[in-house]
């Protein structure tokens, strides 16, 4: 599905050269919504460059983050509004949006084609990585399937969907442990399902909820099944191997968040942990290929930092585009701005 808004006049009225004769679809695809690729689409249309972005979602880790107390401009804010905030600002420029999930992208002699899950294809001038990381899946029969059919990795987003029902929630630690106490306060009776011994302690959780909680330690989850929706998990105790089937009209699957960049390996270069390596201009390891956020091997993983990450690539993106058309570059130094006027 596409989402595209106008184009404000006052933006028109910008010079607009790299408009010009091109059959390639698009100066920038950028791939994710984060706040890197927001910011990163942001700045790259604010350059007029024709801007695609390509994403699962809009917002990513943000969307699961209650309050942020160390984004500038903020005393607190949740992660929710800081995105709805940047997502309204993208909109407002016009930036095209695809909901999707890319799976390739070919070089071919510097121009960039980009494939998508659902099938499309675009070419573009340049490629802005911002990926960032990826919930943990169980990585078990069914799984897969039934996402989005019971199957969810966002209790914050996913919760008021499920009342009165029957849900699980896997994994351990404080983000498990908040989509329990969530799921409590929609009347769900829930199952707390983890590999190790600990068990929760209830104080953890709302009162009220307790009566309505079950937790089974040492066990996995070994299939997800059901055809149009859920309709029960299969667990096996890592005690004593028995197998049962537990009927649920819901799984909330709380393992963390992953790297995925296997796919690009051999594509751009890649640290040992899987992060995207960049140089200080957000470049990758290839021509017209950049990256920005939690996707790369920048250190401290932080909304404000990707978010200057995303800046950075676009501005690199457009300097690129600008090089091989022999147009003029930004100069962002605007100390030599003031020494000009003075
Ligand atoms: C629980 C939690 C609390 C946090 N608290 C704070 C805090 O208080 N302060 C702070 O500064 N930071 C905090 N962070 C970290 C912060 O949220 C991240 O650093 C930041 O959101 C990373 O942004 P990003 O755009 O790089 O990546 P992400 O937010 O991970 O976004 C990735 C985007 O890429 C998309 N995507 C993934 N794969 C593909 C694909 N193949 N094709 C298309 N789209 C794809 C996703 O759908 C998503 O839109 C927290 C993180 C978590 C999980």
């Amino acid at each position: 599905m596409f989402i595209s808004t106008d184009i404000d006049d006052k933006f028109n009225s910008l010079p607009s050269f790299l408009f010009s004769v091109s059959n390639v679809d698009y100066d920038v695809v950028v791939v994710g919504a984060g706040i890197a690729g927001l910011t990163a689409a942001i700045y790259a249309s604010r350059q007029k460059l024709r801007t695609l972005i390509i994403a699962k979602d809009i917002g990513g880790q943000l969307n699961i983050t209650p309050a942020i107390e160390n984004y500038p401009g903020f005393k607190v804010v949740s992660g929710s509004e800081l995105i709805q905030r940047i997502y309204d600002q993208v909109q407002a420029l016009g930036v095209e949006i695809l909901f999707d999930e890319v799976v390739g992208i070919e070089d071919s002699e510097g121009i960039f084609l980009v494939k998508t899950k659902d099938g499309y294809e675009f070419t573009s001038e340049t490629v802005i990585l911002a990926f960032g990381k990826t919930p943990r899946e169980m990585n078990v029969p069914g799984e897969r399937e039934l996402k989005g059919r019971g199957v969810s990795y966002c209790a914050i987003c996913d919760a008021p969907l499920f009342q009165n029902k029957r849900v699980a929630v896997v994994g351990w630690g404080p983000q498990a442990f908040e989509a329990v106490s969530l799921l409590c306060r929609y009347n769900n009776y829930v199952y707390l399902i983890h590999r190790g011994r600990s068990k929760l302690e209830l104080e953890k959780i709302p009162e009220k909820c307790r009566e309505r909680f079950e937790e089974y330690p040492e066990t996995i989850v070994r299939e997800v099944r059901g055809d149009a929706k859920i309709r029960s998990i299969v667990l096996e105790s890592l005690e004593n191997g028995k197998i049962w089937e537990l009927e649920v009209d819901g799984v909330f699957v709380e393992l963390g968040y992953e790297m995925k960049t296997e796919w690009l390996r051999g594509f751009v270069e890649l640290s040992r942990e899987g992060e995207i390596i960049v140089d200080m201009l957000g470049r990758t390891s290839r021509e017209g290929v950049f990256a920005a956020g939690d996707v790369t091997n920048i250190p401290y993983k932080q909304a404000v930092i990707s978010a200057g990450q995303g800046a950075i690539a676009a501005l690199s993106a457009y300097n690129y585009i600008q090089e091989k058309k022999g147009g003029a570059k930004i100069k962002s130094d605007w100390r030599e701005i003031f020494r000009k006027d003075v």
